[in-house]
């Protein structure tokens, strides 16, 4: 691991000593895999795939994807992204350098993919050949009124399987990619966002085993992997005993859980949360440090029933809380494995979690 100067090296070096929890980052840049990985990063816990999506060069095959009305459609503009992917995940894998790495497979809400100008239409339909008519009726048919809870998460890999699997094949493709010229092979831990059901994650995980095994076949050289599953919705914090049954690590996505335990949208809350914290409603504001008596419950409750059903489950937290030193805290309390946080606050998750443990310790 890099090592930190001076003074603040030496805090972090006895921080290290002391914590139990691990402390992982949420990132999906290279340049932002290099920061973290400074900062002493152990691991990826989340990379936003849906951010690569966004990229200006591949917006209009992501749109293609998104606007076809059939597989071929969807597998034609997949065929385009498949190598970009991969050469994503390759350059992860190489800054990670043997490191455990959480790729979270596609969670956008749709309309953020969709075009909305004129131009882009019109940029669609030179890259796809189709009309724009068409795309916008498409378009239209896609329409949301409440896309946070719509067709989201794993709800796109079940009704688009062909794109998980895309995503799926580019992860295994670029491991042994980098397996093959370092000597150092990544462990990728495949993610599925947005999991409310154990037949849910069964599905998602057989497209990615067959993906894996497919790609294994054809480079004649396998890599270690898991598949796991957010734990994002009361639901799946409910039911964790039976979905660990099929996923190997939960990470805990407090973000969505936080949204859809409150019911309070985190796109929106700003409007009324500081007079709810004024009021002493909530003690801070829940999306900023963990409602550890409601949210925090689920959270504890997943953890016993999945650990329940997997003694050995993976357990780690991906939402903005992992980056929070009174949500560590409680973190480090429910017995997780792992906090991730953005590369900037990894020193702090990292300081956060050796006085976590002084504290149990005490
Ligand atoms: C979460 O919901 O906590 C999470 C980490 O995922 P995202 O913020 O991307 O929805
Ligand atoms: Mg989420």
């Amino acid at each position: 691991q890099p090592e930190l100067a001076g003074d603040f090296g030496t805090l972090m070096e006895w921080a290290d000593k002391t914590r139990r929890l691990r402390v992982r980052t949420n990132a999906e840049t290279p340049a932002d895999c290099k920061t973290a990985h400074e900062f002493g990063a152990e691991g990826i816990g989340l990379c936003r795939t849906e951010h690569m999506f966004f990229d200006a060069a591949r917006i209009a095959a992501v749109r293609q994807m998104i606007l076809a009305s059939d597989e071929p459609g969807r597998r034609a503009a997949l065929d385009k992204l498949l190598p970009e992917q991969r050469d994503d995940f390759a350059e992860i894998f190489l800054v990670m350098a043997g490191l455990p790495c959480t790729i979270r497979l596609l969670d956008p809400p749709l309309h953020e993919f969709l075009p909305h100008e004129e131009a882009e239409f019109a940029d669609v339909a030179a890259a796809t050949g189709l009309d724009v008519e068409q795309l916008k009726r498409r378009a239209a048919e896609l329409h949301e009124f409440n896309p946070m809870l719509g067709h989201r998460g794993c709800r796109l890999g079940v009704t688009y399987p062909e794109i998980y699997e895309m995503q799926a094949r580019a992860i295994f493709e670029a491991a042994i990619e980098v397996a093959t010229r370092t000597g150092q092979a990544p462990i990728p831990e495949v993610m599925i966002p947005l999991v409310a059901t154990r037949r849910e994650l069964e599905l998602m995980k057989a497209v990615v085993d067959r993906a894996a095994e497919a790609v294994f076949a054809e480079k004649g050289r396998r890599v270690d992997y898991l598949v796991g599953t957010m734990i994002e919705l009361p639901r799946a914090a409910l039911r964790a005993g039976e979905i660990a049954e099929v996923g190997e690590f939960f990470s805990f996505g407090t973000n969505d859980l936080t949204q859809t335990t409150l019911g309070v949208s985190r796109d929106d809350a700003g409007r009324f949360l500081s007079a709810y914290v004024e009021q002493g409603i909530y003690a801070k504001d829940p999306f900023v440090s963990l409602d550890v008596e409601g949210v925090g419950e689920l959270v504890s409750l997943a953890a016993e029933r999945g650990r329940g059903t997997r003694p050995d489950l993976k357990l780690g937290i991906c939402g903005e809380h992992g980056g929070d030193p009174a949500s560590i805290a409680f973190c480090e309390q429910v017995g997780l494995d792992y906090v991730s946080a953005s590369p900037y606050r990894v020193p702090i998750a990292r300081l956060a979690a050796a006085q976590s443990a002084l504290r149990a310790a005490a």
